[in-house]
């Protein structure tokens, strides 16, 4: 079969990962990347599995789906000594390495700077040479809509605190886009007790979210969705109310008809023309539109952007707190002709930056014995090791309470330097001790404090003005598999598209052994050191103090009073 995204074959149906301690592969570490692969086109997972597409527009898993037979077929026989080499969702290749190696090393959508735009990416997706990973489709650790949960909630957490007291009670927020990742909006406004109005023009998107428990309701029509918000804002009661349209027809009208909105921001896929929908045609003539000419559909998408980022920019000027939420919506828009569109700022630099100068970020865990009561045992363990942190214990009982898992059961948290390692230690020997089913699969988004180069997200404004210095991600990746990671991952594009970001993961397995233990002990310090450093070196007071404090040793910088260690708790 040959689609829009190049030659991919015909779907497999009905994944699901396996479940329970008997053994495919060789060793737990390649049984976990088989797991992982198939969970992420789990339909339950994925937002478009026939098509490979676990979330984020096009991002995806495998090439095609002979590929993704071939990489089931050689984990199955990989051995504990050697490496597969993934090239953009294909297996490449497969080299004798040593135990302490990834026993998988992947590299995603990279192109050559000069080559790096959509034209040329989408030439070579067609062509089947490539394919879109976005951050943890390609890298095989996303977890459904939670992955992004903890961070959105976060992200509007923060500015309750910066901006209404604490409390997202009595306000409303405005936004678009009900995807894999947007999804996470309509929930994380309401577990900070606020009102908010999502819209999407796809139905199923919005019916999706309204049965994995994100999204409250789906309102019949413009007016009753805009008179539920109103009451419930007025009440103070926590809801989220989906309505069906284009987000380029629907804000415009919602400023025009003067909605109290307080904060605005958007996670429609925006980062990717061809994904998102110009407001003038139908679905049918945008889906023969996309294929026949995808210039004059680019076109019309930017064009329908500047509409809706104008919009957003009314509402910053009416007073509401307005920010870009990492979908280059404002980059598509100022290509579409408006030119204010940067004039609100990106979450990033608003909210997030003070936690990447402490290495804090993103920290996800899956059972891989599918067991819900093994995340609720890890739950528990989350409590018991960080028992001051606050938000951590009001996040991780709100989650354990509405959080439905998709897939295998999974869990998010976000954990600083020093303590991840603390944790993935505690869950290893947790397995060790057989008080979990069987080992656990520890990774990260790719969206963290050291491992992003991204000059519209992660690296938006950095004080010394090195927004676009690649080096980080690359590094980190390298740190990662010189540390002992189980896979490592490094892509290009992500939740900002292609030539707009370059970016590393990593997945460690907690298998309860001794190697495990040793190599997580490295890889998640190591790993959120990254982000302490990136930040030392572009002049954040507040990474250099943890540096100091948590004895990071930086050779350009102060001694650590632990001395010399290297990066080390
Ligand atoms: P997705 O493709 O799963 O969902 C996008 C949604 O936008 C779809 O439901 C689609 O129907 C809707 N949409 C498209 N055009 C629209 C329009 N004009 N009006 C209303 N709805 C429209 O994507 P996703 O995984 O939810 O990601 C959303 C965006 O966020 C992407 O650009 C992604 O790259 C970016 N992203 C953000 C983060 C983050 O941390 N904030 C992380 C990763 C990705």
């Amino acid at each position: 079969m040959t689609s829009s995204f190049g030659p991919i074959g015909d779907p497999v149906r009905n994944i699901a990962a396996p479940r329970g301690t008997g053994l495919t592969c060789r060793g737990w570490p390649q049984e976990a990347a088989y797991r992982m692969l198939q969970n992420n086109l789990d339909p339950e997972v994925a937002e478009d599995p026939d098509h490979l597409v676990v979330y984020g527009g096009t991002g995806r898993a495998a090439r095609s789906w002979d590929a993704y037979r071939a990489m089931l077929r050689t984990l199955t026989t990989l051995g504990n000594d050697e490496t597969m080499l993934v090239q953009s969702g294909k297996p490449v290749g497969v080299l004798r390495t040593h135990e302490w190696a990834p026993r998988v090393l992947i590299a995603n959508s990279n192109l050559v700077p000069d080559w790096a735009n959509w034209d040329e990416f989408r030439r070579l997706e067609h062509a089947g040479l490539t394919m879109y990973g976005q951050m943890t489709a390609g890298s095989w650790i996303y977890i459904g809509t939670q992955g992004i949960l903890q961070g959105t909630y976060e992200c509007f957490a923060e500015i309750a605190r910066a901006r209404f007291g604490g409390s997202l009670a009595g306000t409303l927020t405005i936004t678009a886009g009900a995807g894999g990742m947007g999804g996470a909006q309509p929930l994380a406004v309401t577990m900070n007790e606020g009102v908010v109005l999502i819209v999407d023009v796809d139905e199923h998107m919005l019916r999706r979210r309204v049965d994995h428990r994100y999204l409250d309701e789906i309102a019949p029509d413009y007016a009753t969705a805009v008179r539920r918000a109103e009451e419930a804002k007025a009440a103070r009661i926590p809801r989220s109310v989906g309505l069906v349209g284009n987000a380029a027809d629907v804000l415009p009208r919602l400023l025009a008809d003067g909605v109290g909105a307080d904060i605005v921001t958007d996670q429609t896929s925006a980062h990717d023309p061809l994904s998102y929908m110009p407001s003038d045609l139908s679905p049918e003539a945008a889906d023969e539109l996309r294929r026949s000419d995808p210039t004059e559909f680019t076109r019309r998408a930017r064009a329908s952007m500047a509409i809706h980022c104008e919009a957003m920019v009314g509402f910053m000027d009416a007073g509401a707190e307005v920010f870009d939420y990492g979908n280059s919506l404002r980059a598509e828009a100022r290509l579409g002709g408006f030119q204010r569109a940067f004039d609100y700022p990106g979450f990033l630099p608003a909210y997030i930056r003070p936690l990447f100068c402490e290495g804090r970020g993103p920290f996800r865990w899956v059972a891989l014995s599918g067991d819900p009561a093994d995340i609720a045992a890890t739950d528990r363990a989350v409590l018991e090791e960080f028992p001051d942190d606050e938000g951590l214990r009001r996040w991780i009982e709100m989650a354990g309470e509405r959080v439905a898992f998709q897939g295998l059961p999974a869990r998010i948290c976000w954990l600083g330097y020093g303590e991840r390692h603390r944790l993935g230690l505690r869950f290893n020997e947790m397995v060790r001790r057989g008080e979990l089913t069987a080992p656990i699969v520890i990774g990260r988004d790719h969206l963290d404090s050291g491992s992003v180069a991204s000059p519209y997200r992660e690296t938006e404004a950095m004080l010394d003005g090195s927004d676009a210095i690649a080096d980080w991600p690359l590094l980190n990746g390298l740190v990662n598999t010189a540390s002992g990671a189980t896979w490592v991952s490094i892509h290009h594009g992500g939740g900002v598209g292609i030539g707009r970001s370059i970016h590393a993961g990593q997945v460690s397995v907690a298998d309860g052994t001794d190697l495990a233990a040793e190599k997580l002990e490295r890889v998640l310090t190591n790993d959120p050191a990254m982000g302490v450093i990136r930040h030392v070196d572009a002049g954040y007071d507040r990474a250099a103090e943890v540096a100091r404090e948590r004895g990071v040793t930086i050779p350009m910088g102060d001694p650590p009073p632990a001395a010399t260690a290297g990066a080390r708790p």
